[in-house]
């Protein structure tokens, strides 16, 4: 049997933050209702093999934690009427802290949820309100003891840096706070201006961090958390031993993934598709008995290859040169002779023992590097 991943999207928020490009639309109890049970028919009408098994399931957003016991059960039901769930499988939830009750902790825990990925940012108040965020510093507090307490201590924590005004020294107190509480994850992210959201709208009057300040930032978050013992496997990803996001990783290696919900991507049987990403029109599409799909496509050996290249360097190990010739009958030593000699020469890419990785200082400029692969 093979791995399988599934992606539940739930659009919904409270509120926009001011950088988020996400698909979210305001929560209304009345479009909750008529989401889920599209999203019902959805994962009901879905048609696949009975090779998989289910390694991991993520509900993503929006908020997912928005959302009440009697909302989510029917998805989880399907899901695990319809699929072979693994015993092992990493059941994650994204939560943003203000929406974190000790009841929904209780629920999730019913429900089977062993991963929460928390929406921190940052510990600082200010921050969080330049962000757009719902909630303050001491809401991660209480949501994660109510996490900890009813559902696991599983916890992931998402970080942002780069954010207007921030100074290096604000940076590393947040992440300090975070250490210090010891979640199992931390991701990092540099805040990126993306086109219609609210920063990118006033752009000009952000005072951002510069770039070589927000390297200095990416690398000394990378210090800090390997000196408190969380081990870096992915660009933006740091774990506790064992405690990687196994979801993540499957998408990173190739793995098969299915999404449900609006937004929602896949990759299944050498096909990828992505799902309206207007929650109207991917209800009508259900109502209507029609596959609410955006796009449909097969994929190409050579897509599917430089896809796995582009993926697979951004985990910290790399890629197994003589294992991935052996999977794909692919040299990637021969048919990228030029750009590796180019960013082997400027010690950006390393060759160790069959793997090809990214150097440590190459991490902050992944981005043109990983381009040369497509
Ligand atoms: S809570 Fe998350 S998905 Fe919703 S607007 Fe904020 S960043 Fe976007």
């Amino acid at each position: 049997m093979k791995e399988l991943g599934i992606y539940i999207h739930i659009p919904f928020c409270i509120r926009k933050c001011n950088y988020c490009n996400f698909y979210s639309v305001q929560y209304k109890t009345e479009l909750v209702e008529r989401y889920i049970s599209s999203i019902s028919k959805e994962i009901s009408s879905f048609t696949g093999s009975s090779d998989y098994y289910v390694s991991s399931m993520y509900l993503g957003g929006g908020t997912p934690s928005l959302l009440e016991l009697a909302q989510l059960y029917p998805i989880f039901a399907l899901i695990s009427e319809k699929f072979y769930i693994n015993e092992n499988c990493e059941l994650t939830i994204e939560a943003n802290p203000k929406t974190v009750s000790a009841q929904k902790t209780k629920d999730w825990h019913i429900l089977g949820i062993n991963r929460v990925s928390l929406g921190v940012q940052s510990f600082n108040n200010d921050e969080l309100f330049v962000l757009g965020r719902l909630h303050k510093a001491k809401h991660v507090y209480s949501a994660y003891e109510s996490i900890i307490k009813n559902t696991t201590d599983n916890i992931s924590f998402d970080l942002i840096y780069g954010i207007p005004e921030q100074t290096t020294d604000k940076w590393v107190n947040s992440l300090k706070k975070a250490i210090e509480l010891k979640p199992k994850h931390i991701s990092t992210y540099c805040l990126s201006i993306e086109k219609g959201t609210p920063f990118y709208d006033k752009r000009n009057e952000l005072h951002l961090p510069s770039a070589s300040q927000q390297r200095k930032m990416y690398y000394l978050g990378l210090s800090l958390l390997e000196s408190s013992s969380y081990q870096q496997y992915e660009l933006s990803n740091f774990s506790k031993p064992g405690f990687s996001a196994k979801h993540n990783v499957a998408c990173w290696e190739g793995k098969e993934y299915i999404g449900f919900g609006a937004s929602a991507h896949s990759f299944y049987q050498n096909k990828r598709w992505a799902n309206f990403s207007d929650i109207h029109q991917y209800i009508l599409y259900i109502q209507n008995q029609k596959k609410p799909r955006e796009f449909e496509n097969k994929i190409a050996q050579r897509e599917y290859i430089t896809d796995r290249i582009f993926l697979g360097l951004r985990l910290i190990k790399g890629i197994n040169m003589a294992e991935f010739k052996k999977q794909y009958n692919f040299n990637i030593q021969e048919e990228y002779k030029d750009v590796l000699r180019k960013y082997q020469k400027e010690n950006l890419l390393i060759i160790e023992d069959n793997f090809l990785r990214l150097a440590r200082k190459a991490y902050f400029v992944s981005d043109e590097i990983l381009s040369e692969f497509v």
